[in-house]
């Protein structure tokens, strides 16, 4: 071995393009419309052009301090076919060499006609979703996919020595679930020992490649897991045991333990052989002395600055601990705590943006810039008091800044009692709501959103630009909402909604329509695949200038006699989809939105609207990944979303959504909500929810979805019917609603009005027999 590790670098960086390329350029092969060939050489270019805006921000090209952290999909995927990690449905998909190709990682990616693709799901506490690789027993690993050399070789003839990335073994096998051919209770980490070997031959094909370091990441080591942690521990000693051996063939090893901080194993892979470990000293404090003690020679690589936000780093704080780690250990690094993949890229591309709030960000190009001027203080403190001066100037103008802190907005906060989270007797409520909407049994409802016709979203792009007049726009809006309140008076819908035609985004547009937010043009973050989303950033206390939907709800209202759900994001999910300010704890902000929001309530109340829907679909997406700090999560995220909405009358019926079905291990934060309806996904998992909320006394009205609406598939009358009958087998019939699974935002009209017909029939044949 080798050359020593770089004093600086990140451990990945944002792959979609700058003016999301890549997104464009896969759509477009998927399409069709491009062959494969393009598709690669727009693939190369954007990788080359990234190591080259590393290198100009100061990231040294010969010493590794560039990962090749690109993926056309998704990183777990790329690691998946790297080692043939796939399950007996896709085995057709190798090509007759035993490899596994550009189509077949699509189709593992996107599924086909005959099967569903790979199962998606969140990755750690980010709005980033990634493929779940399928493991039987008999899943046979191979090196079945080689991009990871030809980035190696491609980065060469350009003229950079990047690190090659991959998920390392132990959060690749804990990432995965058992393949549907698995008897039950199979673990895919048993299969760990035949993993390693293909580890071990890719490391010493890397290492004839000339490749001096590589990434493996392993942060599932900073989640609490199903399986104790002694046995997670085990399986990192054995691991890194194996992969550590032999040290001459094989590439020095950078273990990252990104999200979080590793606790009591840290020890544990600080003790093996590898030859540099990355630990998240942003978010966790510097570990104890013992622990460092452990790291020998090992480097240790500070990830110090924050990837998954985005404000400028506060350099004094983190030159402190990096000077604290120097005391510690005899070889140090600086990085990121996360890839920056979660950032966008450049806060030079929104000089839209005020100036001032703009000299607070850092996204990842100034990111990697902090990076590199934090890492010229080892050895030499000293060195960078400039710029560490500088910051504390950004950080007094950020906290001095009006808009930041508000009298108002603050003293309306301080005088908050336990009365405000809490809307009283649910019996109460109930009876008066029964009273005011004379619904019939399984009331029949949707999520919100309507398909976003192509009409609808030319509209709205054409009032941006200036093309249509806000009274032109408003019409074509109105004519809209018609269209959807005249479709569901003639499918027989019970509740309306008035089809959020005029959203852009459930989040944007609450920023857009807040104080002490703004937002971006190109601020793009991958969500998952070719998706992305542009997050709002929440810089400064939360009011609400004037009503938001009351005029949109109010005019649907006026169309129907049936009740309109008027429909609102809720507080938590307002802060999960946006940048949100580090300055104040998250519970404080949360009630802000929450006040805001509250102040919408009242005024649909006032408008004459009987049911208003707050959304909380990512609810559980922000739950810590240790279980020890989740009841603190639960409390102040509970709380912020009963103070949106217990101003509202009894006789006023709130209803609340959550996107997901593994719902179990919260229920009782979901419960806590207070909601008088809550409606949440369950077609995809055929009602298995029911179980649980059959298990818990779920007291109040649910809805458990009963048409996936992520398919273009359309529910036959006969399939809801039998949801419905499994649903009214375990929750009394009085507290079932019927509805989709989520919103209609993404579907085209003829699959939706068919599966809304299917949907409303088979509620009335299931109500007859009641
Ligand atoms: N009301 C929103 C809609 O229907 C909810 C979306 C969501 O849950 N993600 O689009
Ligand atoms: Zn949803």
């Amino acid at each position: 071995m080798s050359t020593a590790f770089p004093k600086a670098t990140i451990i990945g960086y944002p792959r979609i393009g700058r003016r999301r390329e890549l997104k464009k350029a896969v759509e477009a092969y998927w399409a069709g419309r491009t062959s494969a060939a393009e598709l690669e050489t727009t693939a190369a270019e954007l990788r080359v052009a990234s190591y080259a805006r590393l290198t100009e921000l100061g990231l040294e090209t010969g010493n590794y301090s560039i990962p090749a952290s690109f993926s056309l999909y998704d990183q777990v995927l790329d690691t998946a076919v790297t080692f043939g990690a796939v399950s007996n449905r896709f085995k057709d998909l190798y090509d007759a060499d035993g490899s596994l190709g550009l189509d077949a990682y699509f189709t593992l990616a996107r599924g086909d006609k005959e099967r569903q693709p790979l199962e998606m799901t969140k990755w750690f506490d980010t709005n980033y979703h990634y493929l779940v690789p399928e493991i039987g027993p008999d899943t046979v690993f191979s090196l079945a996919n080689d991009w990871i050399l030809r980035d190696v070789a491609e980065a060469a003839a350009a003229g950079y020595s990047v690190r090659p990335t991959l998920i390392g073994p132990v959060t690749f096998l804990l990432l995965s679930k058992a393949a549907d051919e698995a008897p039950a209770g199979f673990n895919p980490l048993s299969r760990l020992d035949d993993l390693l070997p293909l580890y071990v031959e890719l490391l010493g094909k890397l290492a004839d490649a000339g490749v001096e370091w590589v990434q493996l990441e392993e942060p599932s080591l900073v989640a609490d897991q199903a399986i104790p942690e002694r046995e997670v521990a085990a399986a990192v000693e054995r691991a890194y045991a194996a992969l550590a051996t032999n040290a001459a063939k094989r590439p020095a090893i950078l273990v990252t333990s990104q999200y979080g901080s590793l606790g009591s194993l840290l020890p544990v892979i600080a003790g093996t052989d590898i030859d540099a470990l990355h630990i998240d000293v942003f978010k966790g404090a510097v570990p104890a002395g013992e622990d460092l003690a452990k790291f020998g020679s090992t480097t240790l690589v500070a990830g110090l600055v924050d990837g998954h936000n985005i404000w400028k780093a506060d350099l004094g704080a983190a030159a402190y601990k990096l000077a604290e780690l120097e005391a510690s250990v005899p070889a140090l690094a600086v990085s990121t705590s996360t890839s920056l993949q979660h950032v966008p890229h450049d806060v030079g591309d929104e000089q839209q943006l005020d100036a001032q709030l703009r000299s607070w960000l850092a996204f990842a190009d100034q990111k990697v810039t902090e990076v590199v001027t934090l890492a010229r203080a080892i050895g030499s403190p000293g060195a960078i008091d400039a710029e560490i001066a500088a910051t504390d100037e950004v950080l007094a103008s950020r906290a001095g800044a009006a808009g930041v802190n508000r009298a108002e907005v603050r003293n309306r906060a301080a005088a908050l009692t336990p009365s405000d989270f809490s809307r009283g007797d649910y019996a109460v409520r109930l009876a008066a709501q029964e009273d005011a909407l004379n619904l019939p049994a399984l009331p029949t409802t949707t999520i919100g959103s309507f398909p976003q016709t192509p009409e609808v979203r030319s509209a709205r792009a054409r009032a941006n630009k200036g093309d249509l007049t806000a009274e032109q726009y408003e019409q074509l809006m109105k004519d809209e909402i018609n269209r959807v309140i005249d479709l569901q008076e003639e499918l027989g819908f019970d509740v309306l909604v008035h089809g959020e035609p005029e959203r852009n985004d459930m989040v944007q547009y609450f920023a857009e329509n807040l104080d002490g937010f703004d937002v971006t043009v190109h601020g793009w973050v991958q969500s998952y695949g070719s998706r992305c989303t542009r997050p709002s950033i929440l810089w400064g206390d939360v009011s609400r200038p004037a009503p938001i939907t009351v005029p949109w709800t109010e005019y649907a209202q006026s169309l129907t006699d049936k009740p309109v759900k008027g429909m609102l994001t809720g507080p938590v999910t307002i802060l999960a989809w946006s940048f949100v300010r580090d300055d104040q704890p998250l519970g404080d902000t949360a009630n802000q939105v929450a006040l805001a929001l509250r102040d919408e309530v009242t005024d649909l109340e006032a408008a004459g609207i009987k049911v208003i829907q707050v959304d909380e679909p990512a609810l559980r997406e922000l739950l810590p990944l240790r279980t020890e700090d989740q009841s603190g999560y639960l409390e102040w995220s509970v709380n912020s979303f009963k103070l949106s909405t217990a101003s509202a009358a009894p006789a006023t019926q709130i209803h609340t959504h959550l996107c997901y079905s593994e719902f179990g291990a919260i229920i009782d934060a979901i419960d806590g909500l207070d909601a008088d309806v809550t409606s949440i996904e369950a077609a995809r998992s055929r009602m298995e929810v029911v179980h649980d909320l059959e298990a818990h006394g779920f007291q109040r009205g649910v809805g458990p979805g009963v048409y996936d609406i992520h398919s273009p598939r359309v529910p036959g009358q006969e399939e809801v019917a039998e949801l419905l009958e499994k649903a009214v087998q375990h929750v009394p019939a009085r507290q079932l609603w019927v509805n989709p699974d989520c919103g209609l935002k993404t579907r085209g009209y003829t699959e939706t009005e068919e599966s809304l017909r299917n949907l409303v029939n088979a509620t009335v044949a299931v109500r007859s027999q009641l």
